[in-house]
């Protein structure tokens, strides 16, 4: 019988774990099917291969990254560690819990150099289109090879969408944007705070985007912050430079007008209005649609697309685990694949996703909804032979920065965690995160003793 084809679109944290997943069941010996993966970036590692370019990219292109210079992990380490390869192995020794961006990246790429996968990868290729036949029971994918500039199609067994859902930027529309003096971006575009040394800005949106931009912008010396809530302030203990204000209503020139009669002049606005599910490449038939939640819509376990159930997306729930939840679903998937997990009928598979719909929309807190995800993520190791680790300690580290943010939201990154995968404790980083403008990784290296002579 032939080999199986399967294309994994994405060579991200979700596409990497799951090439480090056939990886390892032909290192055991398994006859694992023919694997392409196709990533549109000239490298690996999605959204933390970062790039000063917006806008399109240099083939045209929408440009994928959306993080931005200066940014720090804005979740503990701890919560996210690969359980086949830990921090320890990588660095040779642990480190503090909030690593910076080119620290994360470095730490992506290990395992997989490690594995050496990076051949199973098509470089510069953007898939454009993907069909199911149903008489053949195969997909075509047709992807542009940005590079060779032509074009391929090819024919696969199974599609495995792992193009990420933290690119495409939600941009609402307030009256006066097409005439304000200044700039009006999204997250999606901010790279450098420096930008905005000096100035008055105004932020929409009360989620991780606001509070780390805003926390950036701070940091690098920003005039005043204002961040304008439409559903409720994220009222941490801020700078005496910052505030929460009720909803914009409109701009005039350079004054933002909010919904309780205020108003205040600023000199950008930056819309930290979260992210669309979008797949450009995908007919209706194929294509996921979904809100930015713990429980997508329409997969089974997560992953299945319930409705052409030899598709499969990876990482597609909002996130609070990340890394390691990509892993449990690659692993899972593979296994799927490969014969060894069984789909139940129809019926069940639909149910499947509106039960976990129900219990997230019973979720009181934010604690609940980790515990929730952190029980999601041991349900599929639990079914493969991804390395068991302890979950609950991650979602203990979880619990412990939420506290820390409280108390102290330019502080909490000065804190450290016990490792769920070796049982360590992370050393404090040798500088407050307040004080350390240096985000490259030789800086976070550095000993205590190398950061002070510096
Ligand atoms: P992505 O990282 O988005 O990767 C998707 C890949 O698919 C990309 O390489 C892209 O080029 C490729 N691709 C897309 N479309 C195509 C196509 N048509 N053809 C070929 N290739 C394609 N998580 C954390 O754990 N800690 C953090 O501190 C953290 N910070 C974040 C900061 C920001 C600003 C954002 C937006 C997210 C952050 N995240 C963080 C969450 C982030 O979503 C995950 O860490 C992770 O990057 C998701 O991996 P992914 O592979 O699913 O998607
Ligand atoms: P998000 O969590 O989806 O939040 C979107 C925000 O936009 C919400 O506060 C929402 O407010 C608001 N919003 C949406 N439409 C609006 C409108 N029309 N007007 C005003 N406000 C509107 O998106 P995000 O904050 O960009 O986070 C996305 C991901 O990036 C997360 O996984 C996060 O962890 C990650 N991230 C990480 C870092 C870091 O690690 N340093 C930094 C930034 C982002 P409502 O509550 O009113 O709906």
């Amino acid at each position: 019988m032939a080999k199986k084809r399967v294309a994994i679109i994405g060579a991200g944290p979700s596409g990497l774990a799951q090439l480090r997943a056939f990886q390892s069941a032909a290192k055991k010996g398994e006859d694992i099917p023919d694997i392409v993966c196709y990533e549109k970036q000239s490298d690996w590692g999605g959204l933390w291969n970062y790039t000063w370019r917006t806008g399109v990219d240099e083939d045209g292109e929408p440009c994928h990254c959306s993080m931005y210079r200066y940014l720090w992990s804005n979740g503990p380490k701890e919560g996210l560690e690969f359980a086949d390869y830990t921090f320890d192995e990588h660095f040779g020794k642990e480190i503090a819990s909030y690593p910076p961006r080119a620290v994360l990246f470095d730490y992506i790429k290990g395992r997989v150099e490690k594995a050496g996968v990076r051949d199973w990868i098509r470089f510069n290729n953007v898939v454009r289109d993907v069909r199911f036949d149903d008489s053949t029971g195969k997909f075509t994918v047709r992807a542009r090879d940005s590079k060779a500039d032509s074009e391929t199609e090819e024919e696969y067994d199974h599609v495995i969408v792992a193009s990420g859902h933290f690119s495409t930027p939600n941009v609402p529309y307030y009256p006066g944007f097409e005439s304000f003096n200044g700039r009006v971006l999204h997250a999606h575009d901010f790279r450098d705070a420096r930008e905005f040394k000096d100035k008055d800005i105004l932020i929409l949106g009360t989620s991780y985007s606001a509070e780390d931009i805003g926390s950036q912008c701070w940091k690098y010396g920003c005039k005043s912050i204002t961040v304008a809530h439409r559903t409720a302030a994220m009222g941490y203990d801020w700078p005496e430079n910052w505030q929460e204000v009720p909803a914009l209503v409109k701009v005039d020139g350079n004054t933002a007008h909010f919904k309780d009669g205020t108003s205040k002049e600023v000199d950008a606005v930056i819309l930290c209005t979260g992210y669309r599910h979008h797949f450009n490449f995908l007919p209706d038939d194929l294509r996921l649609k979904t809100a930015n939640r713990l429980a997508a819509a329409d997969l089974y376990k997560g992953v299945v697309w319930n409705q052409n159930p030899q598709m499969f997306y990876l990482g597609m729930q909002d996130q609070w685990y990340t890394f390691n939840m990509f892993d449990a679903q690659a692993w899972w998937v593979r296994d799927q694949i490969m014969g060894k997990i069984a789909l139940p009928d129809a019926a069940t598979m639909e149910a499947d996703p509106k039960a976990r719909e129900a219990a997230e929309d019973a979720l009181e807190d934010d604690y609940a909804c980790i515990a929730y995800q952190g029980a999601y993520v041991q349900e599929l190791i639990d079914e493969t032979d991804y390395p068991s680790f302890d979950v609950e300690a991650a979602n203990q580290a979880f619990y412990a920065w939420k506290k820390h943010k409280k108390k102290g939201i330019m502080e909490f990154r000065n804190h450290g965690y016990t490792s769920p995968m070796t049982g360590k404790q992370a050393p404090a980083h040798h500088t407050p995160w307040k004080d350390a403008l240096d985000d490259s990784l030789e800086a976070y290296l550095q000993t205590d003793k190398q950061a002070e002579d510096a």
